[in-house]
């Protein structure tokens, strides 16, 4: 869509020119399936390793430690219901914490509902883990400690190091979600002691579907997808190959420029929140005032429904989201913004911005510009805001 401002990069991202260009040819000239054995098929194989081999490369891991997924829901449904069951015979117990992505909490609860015993970890104002809780939480049967490393909703990233040291030495298998980390943020496994890592390729200018999961060599996860021999067979369907390509070639972009994106992004965002600050009263920021994501801007209207200024918002050409995209149409609260103590009104008027490689001064500037008189306008409605 022309003229359209997208501040929604935590929903989703376009896909880099670059990387389509890269991943046209694997489409109709060299289609082949990498499980044949003829010249078609081998070079498709070949185009698939490679990938693998830049993934694990930029997380520091080994080439046979990264299984390529259909994205990060199934990443980490794989790690969550697959260590499970394979680690059944240690006992039931799970650790997770009470802001992961519903591909995350669900398959928990899933499990919970079958018997498995959960503890849920809770956060700060800031959305942080306290390491110490998760101390605390770990018992003899626990089986898997899964935490995030950054938050869709706020931004703000965990201490996953330390987290790691210590599920290290409770000898707990310990599964990060980095979908929003990756590409944005330096991250290198063996640092982050963590065993399982989950990644999506459409958060990083990479195509949708296509996401891995990095499991520790040592690590079993029982497979969720029964068939046939690929990804060493332990994640049956014939392999994504346009995909697999494009998510290495935009994890290679994505690294490349990381801390360019990084700082023109934050300052970007910066502006952006003191101009807010600035123009509209009794706003407050959601998240880590600095422990976050570069690009990440989570902030509450008092007085003001989230959905009422997205449609405002929509009309004049400005696309963000209230919460999580995954709750928008169902109206419930941000469980995120819940678990930070954030009174339930107060979350229903919440924003959630988030820029990318696309966003510009421009876009800042025209958002300052729309923002204000919208927000005045629905506190004029607003039957609970009258200041
Ligand atoms: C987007 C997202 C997911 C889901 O990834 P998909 O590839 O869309 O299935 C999981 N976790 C987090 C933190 C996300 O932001």
């Amino acid at each position: 869509m022309e003229n359209f401002i997208y501040m929604d990069h935590a929903a989703t991202t376009p896909v880099d020119p670059d990387v389509l260009k890269t991943m046209e040819p694997w489409f109709i000239e060299n289609f082949g399936n990498p499980s044949t054995l003829y010249s078609q098929g081998i070079m498709a194989a070949q185009a698939v390793e490679e990938a693998r081999g830049k993934v694990a490369g930029t997380l520091g891991a080994e080439p046979e430690e990264i299984y390529f997924t259909s994205g990060g829901t199934e990443s980490n449904n794989w790690a969550v219901k697959g260590i499970a069951e394979s680690q059944a015979k240690k006992g039931g117990h799970i650790i997770c914490s009470t802001i992961e992505h519903h591909a995350v909490l669900e398959p928990v609860k899933y499990l919970e509902k079958k018997g498995h015993e959960i503890t849920w970890l809770s956060v700060d104002e800031n959305g942080l883990v306290d390491p110490e809780d998760v101390r605390k939480a770990v018992r003899p049967d626990t089986v898997l400690l899964s935490v995030m490393y950054a938050n869709n909703e706020v931004g703000t990233v965990q201490p996953i190091a330390e987290i790691g040291r210590i599920a290290k030495e409770a000898e707990v298998l310990f599964h990060t979600d980095a979908v929003q980390a990756v590409g944005k943020l330096p991250l290198d496994v063996r640092e982050l002691g963590v065993d399982l890592l989950s990644l999506s390729g459409h958060k990083f200018y990479g195509p949708k579907g296509v996401g891995a999961l990095y499991m520790r060599k040592q690590v079993k996860a029982t497979p969720l997808l029964h068939g046939g021999a690929q990804e060493r067979r332990r994640r049956a369907g014939t392999s994504n190959v346009p995909g697999i390509v494009g998510l290495g070639r935009a994890l290679e972009l994505a690294t490349e420029r990381m801390e360019r994106d990084a700082l023109r992004e934050q300052e970007l965002r910066d502006v952006l929140w003191e101009g807010i600050q600035a123009r509209v009263p009794d706003v407050h920021l959601n998240g880590h005032p600095s422990i976050r994501l570069p690009g990440a801007l989570n902030f509450r209207v008092e007085g003001i429904e989230g959905e009422a200024m997205i449609l405002c918002l929509d009309m004049n050409r400005v696309g963000v989201s209230s919460g999580s995209a995954c709750t928008t149409g169902s109206l419930e609260a941000s469980h995120v913004l819940l678990a930070m103590g954030i009174p339930a009104d107060e979350a229903h008027g919440s924003l959630r911005i988030s820029l990318g490689r696309s966003t510009t001064k421009e876009h800042i500037d025209h958002f300052l510009e729309a923002f204000p008189p919208i927000a005045e306008r629905l506190r004029d409605m607003s039957p609970i805001y009258n200041k």
